[in-house]
């Protein structure tokens, strides 16, 4: 600890045996122990905020509180773990740390078709975690390494995403930020079925995210198809009875720009076989707001629930999902239009939609 001074030393010099931390830490020189015993700050030392010690004893950390961590100023700790290096603690601060303590949880289900649970941990017991660096320099940005993979960020960014599993070899593959991926512009999607799908957990789901310069990785994985569809000779024909005419319009120009399967209304002129049809229900006593439903014989359905359709930004959404399990699509994972959870702000296929669409009909 070269950098405290002797004034530290002379302070420590009556409790040298059994103590190995130093209770100042400049954020410069941060991969020491910060093991041991705390001792109070001298107040010259507590004027400057990111120099100074605010937790005055180090907190546990890790599953078995096996690590400590000591919080420097708001925005800056250090974590220690013996399991990673028993003589170094490592900085993590900023944009990097507010992510890693905010990660989206894991959702897994405790028994088939059970609820969904979400798993609340993030940080050193979440899936990333201890930092096995400092902050450290990225080019155009800034980076932490972590046991289980990286958090990043581009200089201006408002927000630093994580990296790992599959996708993160993809990327570091391309040379990080350097390759044309650039910086990431997303955290990996969560999916439907269990987990996010990419860190080694099973899981039944496609799993994505997005890059910097408009392009993404996919887990390698095949996106979810139902193995099952309304469409026949790469056409989806329709019949309506259902009052949601716009979002009927609005979703089959959405599905027919991907263009190897057409979706089009029955043809009185010119029939032929009706693949799917399109009615409304009210039923206030579910919770689906739209359904589909598939037959073996006779006609497939779409029901749009009245009871539980609100705006046309919602009925939107939910015709155009509902189209695309009549297409084959099974669900996916959020932000995508096959999530499960509507979201009325997704009118079109997103990437993961049309990697499963392209799998299907090319
Ligand atoms: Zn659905």
């Amino acid at each position: 600890m070269s950098r405290e001074g002797g004034q530290v030393r002379a302070a420590e010099a009556g409790r040298r045996g059994s103590v190995g931390h130093v209770e100042v830490f400049r954020m410069d020189g941060v991969e020491t122990s910060i093991v041991g015993r705390p001792r109070r700050l001298s107040a010259d030392r507590r004027a400057r905020p990111t120099y100074t010690l605010i937790w005055e004893e180090p907190l546990y950390a890790g599953n078995s509180n096996e690590g400590r961590w000591q919080e420097f100023g708001f925005t800056n700790r250090i974590y220690w773990s013996p399991n990673v290096d028993p003589n170094k603690g490592r900085q993590i601060g900023g944009l990097i740390m507010n992510k890693w303590l905010n990660l989206p949880s894991r959702q897994y289900r405790t028994y088939v078709n059970g609820p969904y649970q979400y798993e609340k941990r993030s940080d050193e017991r979440g899936r990333l975690g201890y930092p096995v660096t400092r902050e450290s320099p990225a080019s155009g940005g800034r980076y932490n390494n972590f046991q289980g993979g990286a958090i990043t960020y581009k200089f201006g960014a408002t927000s630093a995403y994580a990296t790992w599993g599959n996708i993160r070899d993809q990327w570091a593959a391309q040379n990080y930020e350097l390759g044309p991926l650039g910086f990431p512009s997303s955290d990996e999607y969560l999916c439907q079925d269990g987990t996010t799908s990419n860190d080694g957990y099973e899981s039944y789901g496609a799993s994505g995210q997005n890059f910097q310069n408009g392009q993404y990785l996919t887990s390698g994985r095949r996106p979810p198809t139902l193995g099952y569809s309304s469409v026949l000779f790469s056409k989806l024909t329709y019949q309506s009875s259902s009052q949601y005419t716009t979002a009927i319009s609005q979703a089959s120009t959405a599905w027919n720009a991907l263009g190897s399967v057409q979706v089009t209304p029955y043809d009185p002129v010119n029939p032929t076989l009706t693949n799917v049809e399109i009615s409304d229900a009210n039923r206030p006593d579910v919770t689906w707001a739209g359904l589909y439903s598939n037959t073996d014989f006779g006609v497939d359905t779409i029901q749009m629930n009245t009871a539980k359709l609100g705006n046309a930004s919602n009925q939107r959404n939910v015709m155009t999902h509902e189209m695309g399990h009549a297409l084959g699509l099974a669900h996916n994972c959020k932000s995508q239009l096959m999530d499960p959870i509507s979201n009325s702000s997704v009118f079109a296929p997103q990437f993961m939609d049309q990697a499963a669409y392209r799998q299907l009909w090319g």
